[in-house]
């Protein structure tokens, strides 16, 4: 999309507001399943929680992706825009026994992540199949918050424990239908992800009824200049050569699975905003735009870079900016940026901003979340209203503090 097309954008629907662009999701689930065009049967799973808008949830359907869910209202935002119960998968962690069964009575796939709930699950219901989430124990990338691979992670159940999963199939006699694994949002190295994959397959030998092995995520995609990125090409060429091999030793064509979120929506979006004021002080110059970690949480949450360019004057002199919000808190989205001239009423827009950016959006200062926009067939959609004061105050309850207290009498 181009910086006018966006400007336009935000003096039609206001600030601040979240644009997507429907031809970038498009070619990148393309990438995705052009790198591995030589597995016979590939699935892609978006995962939901990234950006969960139903819109876009309808334009990955109409690509063919499926979704992966985390949670019982993700599932019935996915059944809510169409997709058939089979076309999603249930990954959720820490959640009920009640939760599981509930997404399984939708007819989902379930994916179970630990060993209490696979007995439970499979002694109430033997002829359900399920898939099972690995915890193969690799460290992906460096960031221990986004790396769930790692033996201290709360997800999957340990590779160590392969036995027990055996001995709870055979005695409850439930189906194993897939192997899974999640490594977390940061993979830097393909190699690392072979690695984690050659677990998987060892895995997956000692189940017989196999349909799928799912890869999970952890695509990485460019946030700056410079940023490496999962290599899809490559690891395509790879993977599916071994896939295709063990599918071989397995004796049936197995179903590869992925989970993206990131590497499908992030590069998608961005996220504009109206300078309210450029502040000097003495020692930066500050721009406050109409937004902060209520609408965009990932810079203070994650120390997530996000570039940001001020589309209203991208011919300006280049100067210094600490780029920061209206919450009464700190949240400051960018130190030291080197952006061209801003002046008040200024648009700026952070980029990157489909993933993890509105789905984590708040209401904290009794603010309301943004509108969404998709821009597709070179036309802007809005896909989200901007909420008003009714949804502030909606759920609220008031208490009548004007009627005399009761009397309690002491005993
Ligand atoms: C969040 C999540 C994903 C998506 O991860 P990305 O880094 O956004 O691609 C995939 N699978 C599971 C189980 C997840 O929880």
């Amino acid at each position: 999309m181009l910086d006018n097309q966006l400007l336009k954008i935000a003096q039609d629907f206001g600030s601040p507001v979240y644009v997507y662009d429907a031809e970038k999701i498009e070619n990148q689930y393309k990438r995705l399943t052009s790198a591995f065009k030589n597995v016979k049967k590939l699935k892609i799973n978006y995962a939901v929680k990234a950006l969960s808008n139903i819109s876009i949830l309808k334009l990955l359907k109409s690509l063919g992706s499926g979704i992966d869910t985390v949670s019982i209202q993700e599932v019935q935002l996915g059944l809510a825009a169409g997709f058939s119960p089979d076309q999603i998968i249930f990954t959720p962690n820490g959640v009920s026994l009640d939760e599981i069964e509930e997404a399984s009575k939708l007819g989902v796939k379930i994916n179970i992540d630990n060993l209490s709930i696979l007995e439970q699950f499979g002694t109430k219901h033997p002829k359900v199949p399920v898939c099972i989430r690995i915890n193969p124990h690799v460290m992906a990338g460096g960031n221990a918050n986004i790396s769930v691979g790692h033996i201290d992670s709360k997800f999957g159940i340990s590779i160590h424990q392969i036995p027990h999963i055996l001995r709870i199939v055979e005695n409850t006699k439930m189906t194993i239908n897939g192997i899974h694994m999640h490594t977390g949002s940061d993979i830097l190295d393909i190699e690392v992800f072979l690695y984690a994959s050659e677990i998987l397959f060892d895995t997956a030998k000692q189940f017989k009824n196999l349909e799928f092995i799912d890869f999970g995520s952890g695509f990485k995609v460019p946030y700056k200049q410079g940023d490496i990125e999962t290599n899809i090409e490559e690891l395509g060429k790879k993977l599916s050569a071994r896939f295709n091999d063990f599918c071989k030793s397995y004796g049936k064509d197995l179903t590869l699975a992925f989970e993206p979120g990131k590497f499908l929506v992030s590069e998608s979006g961005s996220f504009l905003t109206k300078v309210n004021a450029v502040k000097q002080t003495t020692s930066t110059v500050f721009a406050q735009v109409d937004s902060g970690f209520n609408h965009l949480i990932r810079p203070m949450f994650y120390g997530s870079h996000h570039d940001i360019v001020n589309i209203s004057n991208p011919k300006g002199r280049e100067r210094f900016y600490t780029v920061v919000g209206y919450i009464c808190e700190t949240d400051t989205f960018g130190n030291n940026r080197r952006i061209n001239e801003i002046n008040d009423g200024d648009i700026l827009s952070f980029k990157n901003a489909g993933a993890y950016c509105f789905s984590m959006a708040s209401n904290y200062n009794s603010r309301f979340r943004p509108a969404e926009v998709l821009w597709y067939n070179n036309k802007a959609h809005l896909i989200r209203k901007r909420e008003t004061f009714e949804d502030i105050i909606n759920n609220q309850v008031e208490v009548d503090f004007t009627s005399k207290k009761e009397t309690v009498l002491a005993k």
